[in-house]
């Protein structure tokens, strides 16, 4: 199933992706929760009464709805660098002995064709096309063999980078947190429809090809991160990981190439869907609220 937050006249809606049609999901099932991790977390009981309403009409044509993130506001956002072979290699790194885990926090979470920030303060802004691991079960030290069964879905991610801010310290948590820096959808392809291990995963700037590689480049694949992340942390409905990117990053290029404003960054993978954001000049101006 795909499962998308969107919206169309007011506030949020959580639909089914049919074809080129979205099925309202409270609109044709009573008492369904409001948001997707409320959803995930009743999944087992909504699972069927959803499969049901989808045997009947749609509701909208995808085209007249606006998608939101997925998981509007993720309990929070891991994120693993240097997992792909090729990328390792581009950067010039040791093959990593441990997985190297960061945080993404969940306000850089964005939709998948908002626009994403080009930063005041910084003129290094990169991409990079991520498998984003959405979690269905709240879990915790889940060995590598039971790993499946806490996978939701799976979603298409950027995990957009602010490279100067990312280097120029030990800690990556600022320069990969900036707002807007987590654009992902644009749908969640339920976990039963897809086999992570060997997909096509592709980015282009303006229509020209940046990356172009397979999920099975992964050094630590989606069950090692599972088990990995859940020795130290609950893992909760909801949770995303972004599981790392192939070569083909603007910084790695000589020279290096970043974005710009106005630039369009398209991010796909085989069997998930794209997302695509443009990118715009952010504010500097003081915001108290
Ligand atoms: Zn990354």
């Amino acid at each position: 199933m795909k499962l998308v937050t969107y919206v169309a006249g007011a506030g949020p809606r959580l639909g089914a992706v049919v074809g080129d049609s979205v099925v309202d999901v409270a609109r044709h099932i009573s008492g369904m929760p409001a948001d997707m991790i409320a959803l995930i977390r009743h999944w087992g009981s909504a699972r069927p009464r959803l499969e049901q309403a989808l045997a009947g009409r749609p509701d909208r044509r995808l085209s007249e709805v606006k998608l939101r993130a997925p998981v509007v506001r993720p309990g929070k956002i891991l994120a693993i660098g240097l997992n792909y072979l090729d990328h390792i290699e581009e950067t010039g790194a040791q093959r990593p002995p441990y997985p190297t885990f960061f945080a993404k926090m969940s306000t850089a979470a964005n939709g998948p064709f908002d626009a994403i920030e080009l930063p005041s303060v910084s003129d290094e802004l990169d991409y990079e096309a991520e498998l984003v691991v959405v979690i269905g079960r709240r879990c915790r030290n889940v060995p590598r063999a039971r790993a499946g069964e806490v996978v939701f879905g799976y979603c298409v991610g950027n995990d957009v980078s602010v490279r100067d801010w990312q280097k120029r310290t030990g800690q990556w948590t600022l320069g990969k947190s900036f707002d807007t820096h987590a654009p992902f959808g644009p749908w969640i392809t339920t976990a039963d429809e897809i086999d992570p291990h060997a997909l096509g995963i592709r980015s282009f700037v303006n229509g020209e090809p940046r990356q172009s590689s397979s999920t099975k480049q992964m050094l630590f694949d989606c069950e090692a991160q599972i088990e990995h992340v859940s020795e130290a942390m609950t893992l909760e409905p909801g949770d995303l990981i972004f599981t790392g990117t192939p070569s083909g990053v603007g910084m790695a290029r000589n020279p290096p190439l970043y974005l710009k404003t106005g630039d369009v960054v398209r991010v796909e993978i085989d069997g998930l869907g794209a997302i695509e954001n443009r990118v715009e000049a952010a504010s500097a101006a003081p915001r108290i609220e």
